[in-house]
């Protein structure tokens, strides 16, 4: 199972899952100069360029700096590829659907 990297992408997509549900980041569609997408930790948003790259791959990569922040490029770059190889049909979908939660849901946690 961990051989073909299926079962690090489960965990990995269940992380990415956690991090959707918690309602604390939300994903904003932008035009960026550089980057196909960039974190504000501050604000937590993650910001995406669609007109770039596939934007599941880049969500994904943007989530995982998020959830490793201390992880280097090269080591995410490497997670994203294994998680574009190993997706299935319908943790693609879900994922598209939670990123797509991401850009509408209101904050409401009043803490
Ligand atoms: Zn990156």
């Amino acid at each position: 199972m961990e051989k073909n990297g299926k079962g690090r992408t489960y965990r990995l997509i269940s992380a990415i899952y956690k991090l959707c549900r918690e309602g604390e980041w939300r994903v904003k569609f932008t035009k960026l100069r550089k980057d196909v997408g960039v974190i504000d930790p501050e604000r937590k948003i993650i910001y995406i360029d669609p007109w770039k790259e596939e934007t599941l791959s880049t969500f994904m990569h943007e989530c995982m700096h998020v959830i490793f922040g201390n992880r280097k490029e090269r080591e995410v770059i490497r997670l994203e590829n294994m998680l574009m190889e190993n997706i299935s049909r319908t943790q693609a979908q879900r994922l598209m659907l939670a990123m797509a939660e991401m850009m509408v849901k209101i904050k409401t946690k009043s803490s």
